[in-house]
Parts: C-alpha cells; structure tokens; sequence
C-alpha cells in the first residue's frame, strides 16, 4: 500500500541527502575493533528482547556471544528462534547489514560462517566512517556512550544528568569535587560544582545531558528539604535520607535551569524499557514549562504513549519530537504516530533518525536508517497523492527532519 511511485521517488531522494543521526550509543571505534565480531552479533542488542520474550534463555543468549565456543555450536543454539524473530523490526536491520555490507541477502545455515569470516576480516580501522559517512552519509552522530568521544568530528556526545544529579553519598560528592579541583561543604558549593561541570563538558565539546522521565522528575523541590538532606549526605550521618526525592528535584532543576543559560539540550528518555510506568512522559508535563529557556529532546515518541507525547509537543514551545529508535521499534506505531504529529506540531519540531546503537553493531545504523526514510516516505507519499502537499515540499521536510532540525537544535556546526 505504501509502496507508490511516490514513495520510491521520496525514498530515493532521502537516499541522497546528508544525514544528522540524532541519537546512538556508539564508543569509541577501537571499543568495536576489540570485539571479535561474527554472525550472531547481528543479532544482538535490541533482538535480545525478541529472542528471549521468544523462549531463549538469558544464559543461551549470553553464550552466542561466548567466542570461546565454537559458531556451529553456538549457531545450532540460534538457529530455532530465527523464524520467530526474523520479521521483528529490531531483526531486519541485522539482514540489512548482512546484505549491504558483507554481501549475503539471508542469514542462514548456508551463509553463517562465510558472513563470520568476512566480518572479522572487516572489522578493521576506518569501518564507522566507511558505515557511517561513506555508506549512511551521516555528518555526525550524536551519541551517549558516558564519555566524550570524537573520532574527527564524525560522532558528537551528550552525558548524563545523573552523574551530578544524584547525589549518592559523601564518597562520590568527593570525588566531584576532586575531579575540579573544588571544596563541596554545603549544596550552594555543590551547584556551583555542577555549573562548573557543565561548562567543562560543553568546552569539551558536549552538546547536551540525558535524563530520564521517571516519576523522579516530579517531585516536590524544596530548597530547605534538599538542603538538610544535602547536608546528611555530606557528612556521612546518613547516606540515604528519607526525603533524598527532593534532594534530587532540588539538583534536577537546578541543572535544568543551567543548561538553558549554558545552551545545553536535555535529551529525556522516554517510554519502552521494563516497568516502562515508571519512564511515562506524563512526569515531564509539568518540567517542561518550568524551564521555558531549557530546549527538551523527547525519545523514542514515549512509545507506547505516542498520542500523550504529542500533544507534549504540542503545548511546549520548548519541546522537540525525536524519533530515534522507534522505526526498529514499530514501524507501523512510527507511520501512525508521525502521521498525527504532522497535523498536531510545527515541522520544525520534528528530528526524523537516530539510530540508538552500540558500538558492538555499528553496522545496524544503515538499516535502521533504510526503515526511517521507508516509514518517512510512507507518511509523506500519502499526503502528497492525496493533493494535501507537493512533492517538493514533501522533500523538504524530510530535509528539516533528517538534518536542519537536529543541526538547529543542537546548535551544530557541521
Ligand atoms: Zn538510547
């Protein structure tokens, strides 16, 4: 249904246009070239959700990646739950790399050990810009992999809020202070200590922090609360106080207010992983507009809650819609879901890929890209058969999506 002569002509024109990946968990290349790659680390990552809600166990999924054990071995363990994972969408981006990449249209008992073999032969230096720029054409990734990483441009990091914000015990605000060369006695003293960080972490080249949309984020911030507990911490009496929640407000909210001054984005996970109640976009309703100088990147469309995000989106001026990871997700929910947000949020509001990959399967980025310009396409073809926009306009929101919104967000210079 999709595939109209307009959506091969959207697709082929997203094809040749450079791309800023808005979101991966990708280290430093040398982290991928120490790892002996084979087969079945194509299947590793996010498949391992669907190979175990599919009956694998942990320990069986573990041992795939066991090199020690030879591949058949490991293969024949794999073997059975392929069919069942083969049409997931985290699966496809695995045959896509094989296809593209080593050169073997299936995965199969016939073509495991030759994709091994040339895997490992091309596991060598320069393969994240042969995947990534020669191949995806992406400018730059911006990526969260606890560290600031480079690799000549080609990636762009973000850290965590809760390095700073979540004040564990006298230890760590220690090290802190420490790591700066500062003295931390009070929580005024700590603040100052974030404010520090931060301005070290964007001098270093970071354009962002992460934070996570947990029921955390809505908690009651009092500075005389947090002040005591702060202080209980400190002094080792009592490393975990009853009322640390409004320690962690009290900092979050502080942060919050320093990134907006420091031009920092907050990137907010959203939605999907375990007891995903306790990560619903709802806990971010009232942040947002608490800090209407602080630019938000909302994750993955709060998946399951894409409606509920959206009308985020909608109501905040300070709101970005990112759609990193959820084309592997649901590619269906994705074609829906951005299909109400076109109606629902400016088109300068919406960041159209971001792979959300480790470094140990760098090469997934490309299909996961190939699903976001087929889910694009699909969403764009129909308004533009249906006369509700041209094609040209069409091929300049997938611009704006895939490469001005996410440079204009995060003030890139690429
Ligand atoms: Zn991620």
């Amino acid at each position: 249904m999709d595939r109209s002569v307009t959506h091969a002509r959207l697709i082929e024109a997203m094809s040749e246009m450079d791309i800023i990946d808005a979101h991966e968990h990708l280290g430093p290349e040398q982290d991928r070239l120490d790892i002996q790659v084979d087969a079945l680390h194509l299947f590793g990552h996010y498949c391992r959700t669907d190979l175990i809600c599919a009956g694998m166990s942990p320990d069986q999924y573990d041992g795939l990646f066991d090199t020690s054990i030879p591949i058949d071995k490991r293969w024949t363990t794999f073997r059975p739950f392929l069919p069942h994972i083969r049409h997931c969408g985290y699966a496809r981006p695995a045959f896509e790399a094989a296809r593209k990449f080593y050169g073997f249209d299936d995965v199969n008992d016939e073509t495991y050990r030759p994709l091994s073999e040339r895997m490992a032969a091309e596991n060598t230096p320069g393969i994240y810009r042969r995947i990534l720029r020669n191949e995806c054409r992406i400018v730059t990734a911006l990526t969260q992999c606890g560290r600031v990483v480079s690799e000549a441009g080609l990636l762009t990091p973000l850290l965590h809020m809760a390095y700073y914000a979540e004040v564990g015990s006298a230890e760590q605000i220690e090290q802190r202070a420490a790591e700066r060369c500062a003295t931390v006695e009070r929580i005024d003293d700590y603040v100052a200590l974030i404010r520090q960080g931060l301005q070290e972490w964007k001098a270093d080249g970071v354009v962002g922090i992460k934070m996570m949309s947990t029921p955390a984020a809505e908690a009651v911030e009092d500075e005389k609360i947090a002040t005591q507990a702060f202080a209980r911490i400190r002094d080792g009496a009592d490393p975990d106080p009853p009322d640390k929640s409004a320690l962690y407000a009290y900092l979050m909210h502080e942060t919050l207010d320093m990134c907006g001054e420091l031009d920092l984005v907050v990137a907010v996970h959203m939605g999907m992983w375990g007891d995903f109640r306790t990560l619903d976009p709802q806990w971010m309703i009232t942040v947002l507009p608490r800090h209407p100088e602080t630019r938000f990147d909302l994750y993955h469309m709060g998946m399951p809650w894409v409606r509920v995000v959206g009308v985020i989106g909608k109501n905040n001026p300070n709101a970005w819609m990112n759609l990193c990871w959820t084309h592997i997700i649901s590619p269906r929910m994705t074609v829906s879901a951005l299909d109400e947000y076109i109606d629902l949020i400016p088109l300068n509001k919406i960041i159209g890929f971001g792979g959300d990959y480790s470094s140990r399967c760098v090469e997934k980025v490309y299909g996961h890209l190939l699903m976001a310009r087929e889910n694009i396409a699909a969403v764009l073809g129909k308004r533009i058969d249906r006369g509700a926009m041209g094609f040209d306009e069409a091929i300049e929101i997938c611009r704006l999506w895939l490469y001005e919104n996410p440079k204009q967000l995060y003030r890139l210079s690429v």
